[in-house]
């Protein structure tokens, strides 16, 4: 099926009649709305950025970039959507740390992560945040873990999904500081956090472009963040280090990937029009607003997330293979 695709899109010419050259349909691109599969829930934090991405690479394109939300599994059939649509240009699989890395080494996919997708941008990044619902009696992250740990049974955290990013850092967050979690699986955060909010969870390891403004409202409580520096949106918040817990470090950056075999020129523009949209002004305050850091210049290009996917790859499986991480 695959093959048939790829063989159909190859020869996608618009052909004029006798005496008219063939037009190869990259030539055309884009003459229709495209599509952003976005594999969690509306209103996290993938949704968000690929929301006001879009808009922005409307402007550049000419034509609207639709978010499709197809959740479940840790993005993982989202993904597997994306990778099953024509390599076109016309379906775009927005995704990250969990959904394009951690997933590989969680869940047999029928798909390859590598393999069947091409790199087109390397996305913002941020760190994670350990936050609890304000019922929780602790003020510090060292009075978290100490209540963490004298409970008779776990505290439950909620996720997007057994190898989403909050699952990870929550796996991460057990193993560096001893600590035991129940997990409670959503379809995306946005739904965890608004469960946060009314206590029915106890804590979630998120996204800090998820958190940060319920954190400000005072509707859930931050202890640290899993960087070595502080962020500038919101410095009053600690680095875990400073909270007394050393080696909890992980950043949770974005992409976006296109199926394998979709032409070249499809992708530089898809790239060239993404970096407009991160380079501009508007869109730079909106997501650095939400603690998100930009992606430096020099890795605005699809090879950088290509290297970027695979360095992580080498790096997370194996943590994630030895957690023995089980599919819920
Ligand atoms: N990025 C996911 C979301 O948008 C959350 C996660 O991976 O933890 O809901």
């Amino acid at each position: 099926m695959r093959a048939l695709l790829m063989a159909l899109v190859a020869g996608s010419f618009v052909v004029g009649g006798p005496g008219f050259a063939p037009v190869a349909a990259a030539d055309t691109y884009p003459s229709r709305p495209i599509t952003i599969i976005v594999p969690f829930a509306a209103g996290g934090p993938s949704d968000a950025m690929a929301r006001v991405l879009g808009e922005r690479m409307r402007m550049s394109l000419g034509q609207p970039l639709v978010i499709e939300n197809v959740t479940g599994a840790g993005g993982s059939i989202g993904v597997g959507r994306a990778v099953q649509s024509p390599p076109d240009g016309y379906t775009i699989s927005f995704g990250h740390l969990g959904t394009h890395v951690a997933n590989g080494a969680v869940y047999q996919l029928k798909y390859d992560l590598v393999a069947d997708l091409e790199p087109v941008v390397l996305l913002p990044s941020n760190p994670m945040i350990v936050v609890s619902k304000t019922a929780v009696p602790a003020t510090s992250l060292k009075e978290l873990i100490e209540w963490l740990k004298s409970r008779p049974s776990p505290a439950t955290a909620g996720t997007a999904g057994a190898g989403s990013g909050s699952h990870i850092a929550g796996v991460y967050f057990e193993s560096v500081s001893g600590i035991k979690l129940q997990y409670v699986p959503y379809r995306g955060t946005a739904p965890a956090l608004n469960d946060l909010i009314a206590g029915q969870i106890d804590v979630i390891i998120d996204q800090t472009s998820n958190s940060i403004t319920q954190v400000r409202a005072g509707t859930i409580r931050a202890y640290a963040i899993t960087d070595d520096k502080r962020l500038a949106s919101a410095s009053e918040i600690p680095t875990a280090e400073e909270a007394g817990l050393k080696g909890f470090n992980m950043t949770l950056w974005s992409g976006l990937w296109v199926p394998r075999g979709t032409p070249k020129e499809i992708v530089t523009r898809l790239n060239a029009a993404a970096v407009e949209a991160l380079s501009d002004p508007a869109v730079k305050k909106q997501l650095e607003g939400l603690g998100l850091e930009m992606t430096p210049q020099d890795q605005l290009t699809p090879e950088a997330l290509g290297a970027r996917q695979k360095a992580e790859i080498a790096k997370w499986w194996p943590i994630i293979k030895a957690a023995n991480i089980k599919v819920e």
